[in-house]
């Protein structure tokens, strides 16, 4: 059930319904934790969908949790940025391609308009633009190819967890095993 739901949630992974990603709600909404209106991105049609899933009766999107607007996508005055790296940091969906220290630019086919990258911008030089109807990605698709991105990505996060927890624990053996034979050549 939990996937059934998942795969009828927008992928944005927004964080908007109040969980740490789209998946997190699925759970909350299995469970019955949480109310099927919470996604501003999916919006009537997204709650129409779940209610028919559940077989419940559909209800208004709750607005105390945002609203329901046109699909968007990030877009970095380029000119302006000055490669903190800290949008890269906020995208969900590694849509966002730049180095320390040099230009960003935001993969516009990948991007999910969750709108995460804006604010920690120090400068200001994200904007969100309006996706023209004609370039409107099928609704499917671009949930599918957005979930398996952050999935990735996830996988790649708790990959760098291990490693670094690994890196630290050797050191610290390195230093402790330092530390005895000082003490037993003293
Ligand atoms: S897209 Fe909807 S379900 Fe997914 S994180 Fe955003 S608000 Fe939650
Ligand atoms: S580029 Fe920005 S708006 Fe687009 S998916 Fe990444 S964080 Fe979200
Ligand atoms: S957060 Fe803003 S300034 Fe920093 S790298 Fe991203 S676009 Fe450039």
């Amino acid at each position: 059930m939990i996937d059934q739901i998942n795969a009828l949630l927008p992928q944005t992974q927004c964080g908007q319904c109040g969980f740490h990603g789209c998946r997190p709600y699925a759970e909350a909404i299995a469970s019955g934790s949480a109310d099927i209106n919470q996604c501003p991105p999916g919006g009537d049609e997204g709650i129409l969908d779940l209610a028919n899933l559940l077989g419940v009766a559909p209800k208004p999107l709750n607005t105390k949790f945002g609203q329901h607007k046109p699909k968007s996508v990030a877009f970095i005055i380029e000119e302006d940025c000055i490669g903190c790296t800290k949008c890269i940091a906020a995208c969900p969906v590694d849509a966002i391609l730049g180095a320390a220290k040099f230009m960003h630019t935001v993969i516009a086919s990948e991007c999910t308009g969750c709108e995460l990258c804006v604010a920690p911008c120090p400068v200001d030089c994200i904007i969100m633009t309006p996706l023209p109807a004609g370039q409107l990605p099928a609704k499917t698709q671009k949930s599918a190819q957005a979930r398996r991105r952050y999935e990735a990505r996830c996988l790649r996060k708790e990959k760098e967890k291990t490693e670094k927890a690994e890196r630290a624990k050797k050191k610290k053996e390195a230093l402790l095993k330092m530390k005895s034979a000082n003490v037993s050549n003293a």
